[in-house]
């Protein structure tokens, strides 16, 4: 057996919550897993379960699930890049705030958060935006860490460059705030996965591979540059099978939880034969079964 440490984002149902996400990561071979707390396009949110939650935690141990490895990801609406409506910016950052206290009623120690778009804004502009919501989000929160996903660059997103990143990391004034790797994000903003070594080069120069906290494994539609951010079943994308596998079995990204995104098939989810494959390290057209 191989330790690598993948999952999927999987439901996070009314009716069995946590417990349900476990029950579904264990049903394809997972040993890790992602969830939104809700709604992955609003902010509404439900109060959490207690008893569904105490159960959940149950049957990661009993399946042999380590909650730090379990990431949440916040809404697709939050943005902290664009504070021209001051009444909306804050209620992302009241949101957020929120979100992270869920989390730790979950028990759950890392939450993944999409940095945001400019719209019209300079790109500096947006840039201070973050780090001023980062700043405030995350004052006086401890045993908890707030991951940067690193984008494509789709439409007018910020957080698609080693550069932007750095400058985010830099001007913060916090501590625990590290960087989500995606697959598919990296290969759209134009850096080659081919050659994964020289981005984790380029990466630990300007900010530090410590950083990498959970990366998303996801093969992309588009070529490298495209900046569309439409991710494909694993070795059925422009990245290819071979370069994921290298990616996930990178030995500097040893222990950090991937977990995949890709789209479901015919209404089926894809992760257990995506898992099989990673695992085994050997491509299945699965998809003819399907
Ligand atoms: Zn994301
Ligand atoms: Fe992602
Ligand atoms: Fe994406």
């Amino acid at each position: 057996m191989n330790d690598i440490i993948i999952g999927s984002h999987v439901s996070f149902l009314k009716d069995s919550e946590l417990y349900g996400s476990v029950m579904e990561s264990v049903s394809y071979g997972s040993n890790t897993f992602m969830i939104y707390t809700g709604s992955n396009q609003s902010a509404e949110r439900r109060e959490i379960n207690h008893e569904l939650t105490i159960k959940g935690w149950e049957a990661m141990k009993e399946y042999g699930i380590d909650i730090n490895n379990v990431i949440v990801h916040a809404p697709f609406i939050v943005n902290l890049a664009n504070n021209k409506d001051e009444r909306k910016y804050n209620f992302y950052i009241s949101f957020m705030k929120n979100e992270i206290n869920r989390c730790k009623e979950l028990g759950i120690h890392k939450m993944v958060f999409h940095p945001g778009s400019r719209t019209d804004l300079e790109k500096q502009v947006a840039l201070n935006n973050i780090v001023f919501g980062l700043n405030t989000i995350m004052k006086d929160v401890n045993d908890f860490d707030l991951l940067i996903e690193f984008m494509s660059g789709k439409g007018t997103e910020v957080g698609c460059t080693i550069e932007d990143i750095k400058y985010i990391m830099d001007n913060i004034n916090v501590d625990n705030v590290g960087v989500c790797l995606d697959t598919c994000h990296i290969n759209d903003a134009g850096y080659d996965i081919s050659d994964f070594n020289d981005f984790l080069d380029l990466f630990d120069k300007n900010i530090g591979i410590d950083k990498i906290k959970c990366v998303h494994v996801n093969d992309s539609l588009n070529p490298i540059g495209s900046h569309k951010d439409r991710h494909a079943n694993i070795g059925y994308g422009t990245i290819g099978f071979d370069n994921i596998i290298n990616a996930v079995y990178n030995e500097r990204l040893k222990g950090i939880p991937f977990i995949l995104e890709t789209p479901y098939v015919n209404g089926v989810a894809p992760y257990k034969y995506e898992i099989d494959s990673i695992r085994n390290k050997k491509f299945i057209d699965y998809k003819v079964n399907l």
